[in-house]
C-alpha cells in the first residue's frame, strides 16, 4: 500500500529505509512475551516479541504486514528497546505518543532516535494508528510482563 500522506523527502527516505530493510524482524528465540496487533482501518498487523531478563528488555523481534508507516515504525521502536528497563521503554512509549499527539518538544528529543522522522504523521489522522501500532502492541506486552500473564492468545 503506498503512503499518500506528505512527509518531508528526508524523512520519507528513513521511513522508507526502515520499510524496505526493517531492524529485528523475524522470530524470537526463547521470547518472554508475544502480542499481535493488528489495525483494521489499514490492513495493519504486527507480532512484537520481547524477552525479559530481570526488569530489562534483553531483545526484541516483531513479524508484520501493512503500510510504510506501521511497518517502519515497530522497526525503529525494535531498534530502540534492547537493553531498556520497562520503566524506559514506558517512558518511549509516552514520548512517542506524545509525537504522534503534535507534541513540537517530542519532535526535538534525541532519545527517539528515527522516530522523530514520523513526526509529519501527526498531521493525518488516520494515520496515526498506524505509527502506534507497534507501541500498542508494546504498551500490552509491558502490562502482561508486570501480571506474569504473558500466555499467548
Ligand atoms: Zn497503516
Amino acid at each position: 500500500m503506498t503512503t499518500e500522506v506528505q512527509l518531508s523527502s528526508l524523512y520519507q527516505q528513513v521511513i522508507l529505509e526502515h520499510y524496505r530493510h526493517p531492524k529485528n524482524k523475524g522470530d524470537l528465540e526463547e521470547a518472554t512475551v508475544t502480542i499481535f496487533m493488528e489495525n483494521p482501518t489499514c490492513g495493519d498487523e504486527i507480532r512484537l516479541q520481547l524477552r525479559v531478563e530481570e526488569d530489562r528488555i534483553a531483545d526484541a523481534r516483531f513479524v508484520g504486514s501493512g503500510c510504510s508507516i506501521s511497518q517502519a515504525s515497530v522497526s525503529m521502536m525494535t531498534q530502540l528497546l534492547k537493553g531498556k528497563e520497562l520503566s524506559e521503554a514506558d517512558a518511549l512509549a509516552k514520548r512517542f505518543t506524545e509525537l504522534m499527539h503534535g507534541d513540537e518538544s517530542a519532535g526535538k528529543d534525541r532519545s527517539l532516535k528515527d522516530l522523530r522522522a514520523l513526526q509529519g504523521v501527526s498531521k493525518f489522522p488516520v494515520r496515526i494508528k498506524c505509527a502506534l501500532l507497534g507501541f500498542d502492541a508494546l504498551e500490552e506486552a509491558l502490562k502482561r510482563t508486570r501480571a506474569g500473564d504473558t500466555e499467548e492468545e
